[in-house]
């Protein structure tokens, strides 16, 4: 059965779409830790990140940079971390996250934005691409 994120990119579940390419989606996530938290997305549906082949791989950090550059423009904030953790959803995902503080990096905390605010962030990101 597909995955969720296979869902988005087909486009068959809504998603705040950030970019895509021939080989990577990125969109927000619905549960951020921080707004303007971001998944970065292989278009090959595999699960763990360290069964992607090398060339996916560098490919899906090239197209997270290029994502990680615009969402640091756009998103006030003292750097852009990055994660990868994939315990709730086995498809390969990068976590972009607008960090303040340590606690914006550990997915205990929490925020929640109206749809105004995703598609305003999400714009706004864009807009840096
Ligand atoms: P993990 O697999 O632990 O790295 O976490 C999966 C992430 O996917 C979580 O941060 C979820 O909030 C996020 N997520 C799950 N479903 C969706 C969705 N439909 N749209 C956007 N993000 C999602």
């Amino acid at each position: 059965m597909a995955s969720i994120f296979t869902k988005i990119i087909n486009g068959d579940i809504p998603s705040y779409k950030i970019a895509e390419d021939e080989y990577n989606f990125a969109f927000l996530d619905i549960n951020p830790n921080a707004k303007g938290h971001t998944l970065c997305v292989p278009k090959k549906e595999v699960d763990k990140i360290m069964d992607l082949d090398e060339e996916s791989y560098m490919r899906l950090m090239a197209f997270s940079r290029k994502v990680g550059v615009a969402l640091e423009k756009a998103v006030p904030c003292k750097r852009v971390g990055m994660s990868v953790i994939g315990l709730e959803v086995p498809h390969v995902h990068v976590h972009l996250i607008p960090l303040q503080s340590m606690a914006n990096a550990t997915f205990q905390h929490k925020e929640e934005l109206t749809k105004e605010e995703f598609e305003a962030v999400a714009e706004a990101i864009r807009a840096h691409l």
